[in-house]
């Protein structure tokens, strides 16, 4: 995520509504990719649910004849807002929400809404499973459903230790399921034998294995005992698809890191942190792409600055009496999933 500046000099970040400084409302203009003014004359509007429900600071162009931002409009469902606790609950999807928009967008992926584009466009459902039991979170078509009810932290958590994961959080949720959106859109219609698929069985496996049988096998018992060597997280075992949606959002979760602290002037240097070095190969593509050494190379560089990181983010949580924030450990089959989540990533980006 990258940090802006406010036109009196001072640093804004991305969720920032005000200058503390100038005490300007600001609002950020995905068109223009920055945080600006909100006032007459700079052209642009703050998003509806922003000035009603003051849970948006996206703005779109004042003579635009929409009342909402471009990543309000791909709702299709929201919560029932006669309730207080819906209100701050669906405020804290929006943040997440945006914050898989704003990456998606960097990485230059087109995202229309399903209504500009019924075919490929994306829509999501933020649903509670206290007013409608029968949803589950989950991916359809372009519409993506999420559970109101994980925006409560007591609730996320009781999930969080059930199921055993060493992390839940909205971010991670929208992430996942722009995974399976995502392989629908760019991987679904490919032949069986088309490059871009094959290297995707080579990856992640034979993703017609039966999802609800493999699904049920990994609810009833688990996953494998050596999972770790070759999941990001235990739920990645389950199924290709999952795998695949695991490592996806781990990559965005990469992606946006590394780039926070590039914009806050965080250098990383390879010295003084042990960690682990990954061999050449966990930076190759499977042999169904061209392969190119010098990208993956640089993808390697990427991902170890990443890796000296993570020391220190969990370090810094000790310090401060905090689990470590970064409970995962990329070994060389994780990186090779990575790498080939990073060419995607590159692929798309030029859709
Ligand atoms: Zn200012
Ligand atoms: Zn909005
Ligand atoms: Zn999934």
């Amino acid at each position: 995520m990258e940090s802006f500046k406010c036109s009196c000099g001072n640093t804004l970040f991305f969720g920032n509504t005000r200058c503390l400084t100038c005490g300007s409302g600001v609002g950020y203009d995905p068109e223009r990719d920055t945080l600006i003014p909100i006032r007459p004359g700079s052209g642009v509007k703050l998003c509806e649910n922003g000035q009603r429900h003051n849970n948006c600071n996206w703005v779109l162009s004042s003579r635009s004849n929409e009342r909402l931002c471009v990543a309000c409009r791909m709702n299709r469902t929201i919560p029932d807002l006669n309730s207080a606790r819906n209100k701050s609950l669906w405020a804290k999807m929006e943040v997440a929400k945006r914050r898989l928009l704003y990456t998606l967008l960097r990485l230059g992926i087109s995202l229309p809404s399903k209504i500009e584009n019924p075919n490929i466009g994306l829509a999501f459902d933020i649903v509670s499973t206290i007013t409608n039991p029968e949803i589950t979170m989950g991916h359809l078509n372009g519409v993506i459903t999420v559970n109101l009810e994980e925006a409560d932290d007591s609730y996320r958590q009781i999930n969080k230790q059930q199921l055993g994961e060493s992390s839940r959080t909205l971010l991670g949720h929208f992430r996942h399921e722009s995974a399976h959106y995502l392989w629908q859109r760019f991987l679904s219609h490919l032949s069986w034998e088309d490059p871009q698929r094959l290297a995707f069985r080579q990856r992640f496996g034979d993703e017609w294995l039966d999802y609800s049988a493999a699904l049920q096998a990994h609810y009833d018992k688990g996953p494998p005992s050596n999972w770790e060597s070759r999941f990001i997280t235990a739920y990645a075992a389950s199924h290709p698809w999952e795998d695949w949606a695991e490592t996806w959002a781990h990559y965005l979760q990469i992606v946006d890191g590394l780039e926070t602290c590039e914009a806050l002037g965080i250098q990383v240097k390879f010295i003084s942190i042990p960690l682990i070095t990954l061999p050449a190969e966990a930076g190759t593509l499977p042999d169904s792409l061209p392969q190119s050494a010098d990208a993956d190379g640089e993808f390697l560089a990427w991902l170890q600055r990443w890796m000296c990181l993570a020391p220190v983010l969990n370090e810094v949580s000790h310090s401060i009496g905090e689990a470590p924030l970064y409970p995962f450990i990329i070994t060389p089959k994780v990186a090779q999933k990575l790498r080939l989540a990073h060419h995607y990533a590159n692929l798309w980006g030029q859709s």
